[in-house]
């Protein structure tokens, strides 16, 4: 069955109702408020409404120093002075709802970022669509043997097109048994067979796989959105939740350019160096040749040490 909600009608229904705000307002941002923005192959994220700016962040930081409205370049360093210190509050002053349409094993580990207010379509009322994910062949890899929770290496095209066949056949045939335990028509979406009972959808759900997709509205404030992007747009971060998170990496940059530059300096593309690694790297700068056996450090996380600074295992 086909999702029956237009998006775009209902983007362009509210957009109709024009007014004056006193409100702060990003025009980037305003420019792709309620247009699905495509994700993976059924997915999509929507900015439904927000609230503040990056002079938002700088207000209230200049509330807690008691200063008044300074230039743009002042701004910019106040910015960068809150992302390097972790003076997060400011940051907290700005909110974002998204509408994210989303593979049920990627909402799993969406879900484990508990600062977020969450409303969830609910498969216990509705019946959900027959829209499931199939990555990419290019993204079909073996497992990983230096991290158990990766992949690497492409698959060769014959053995990701039987991955693809199976997950596929997998994925269809549960649905097909969905709508028989429901007793509904998938066509229709009437009743199938008159003298038989369906069984309730809360029940008939847990008969689909994890690739179907779910859909939420998600509302989280600009620090904790960060901290999220820090950890899911990271090359440690399953694919397919990566794709998302980049997706909100550019929503972020329309919408508060002075924060998401700070945030990728400061943050997103730095490193966090230990004491053993300021140390090491005080030696290094000395002139002193240092291998794993002299740092005191894991074989791990020598060779994350080398790759940073070294690029040599
Ligand atoms: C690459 C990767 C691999 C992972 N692997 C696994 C895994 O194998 N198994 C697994 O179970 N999880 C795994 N996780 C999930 C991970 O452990 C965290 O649960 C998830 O990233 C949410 O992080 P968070 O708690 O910092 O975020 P949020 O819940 O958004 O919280 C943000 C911050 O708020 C504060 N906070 C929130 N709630 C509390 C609280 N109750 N008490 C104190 N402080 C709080 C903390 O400072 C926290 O950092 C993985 C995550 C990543 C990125």
């Amino acid at each position: 069955m086909e999702s029956k909600i237009n998006y775009k009608k209902e983007g362009e229904n509210l957009q109709e109702q024009q007014f004056i705000t006193k409100r702060a307002t990003v025009q980037q941002l305003e420019k792709i408020l309620f247009e699905p923005i495509k994700v993976l192959d059924h997915g999509f994220i929507r900015v439904i409404d927000y609230m503040g700016d990056d002079a938002a962040i700088v207000q209230a930081a200049r509330v807690s120093y008691g200063k008044g409205t300074k230039m743009l370049s002042q701004d910019k360093g106040l910015i960068n002075y809150l992302m390097r210190h972790y003076h997060t509050t400011p940051f907290e002053m700005c909110e974002i709802k998204l509408h994210i349409k989303l593979p049920i094993f990627i909402a799993r580990q969406w879900i484990r970022h508990r600062t977020a207010n969450v409303n969830e379509y609910s498969a216990r009322y509705s019946i959900l669509d027959k829209e499931f994910y199939l990555p990419d062949p290019q993204n079909i890899e073996i497992q990983s043997q230096s991290n158990k929770q990766g992949r690497e290496g492409v698959l060769d095209p014959n053995k990701a097109q039987r991955v693809l066949d199976i997950l596929r056949e997998d994925s269809l045939r549960c649905y097909d048994n969905y709508m028989d335990l429901l007793n509904l028509d998938e066509k229709t979406g009437e009743v199938k067979d008159p003298n038989k009972d369906g069984i309730a959808r809360e029940l008939a759900r847990m008969n689909l796989t994890l690739n179907y997709y779910t859909q939420w509205y998600w509302k989280i404030d600009l620090n904790n959105l960060l901290h999220f992007l820090r950890l899911r747009a990271d090359a440690h971060a399953q694919y397919e939740i990566r794709e998302y998170s980049n997706i909100m990496l550019d929503i972020v940059s329309k919408w508060v350019p002075l924060t998401y530059e700070a945030f990728t300096n400061y943050r997103k593309d730095s490193v966090n160096l230990s004491k053993t690694g300021v140390d090491i790297l005080k030696k290094m700068l000395k002139g002193k040749q240092l291998s794993q056996e002299d740092s005191g450090m894991s074989k791990r996380e020598w060779s994350e040490f080398c790759d940073i600074f070294l690029n040599q295992k």
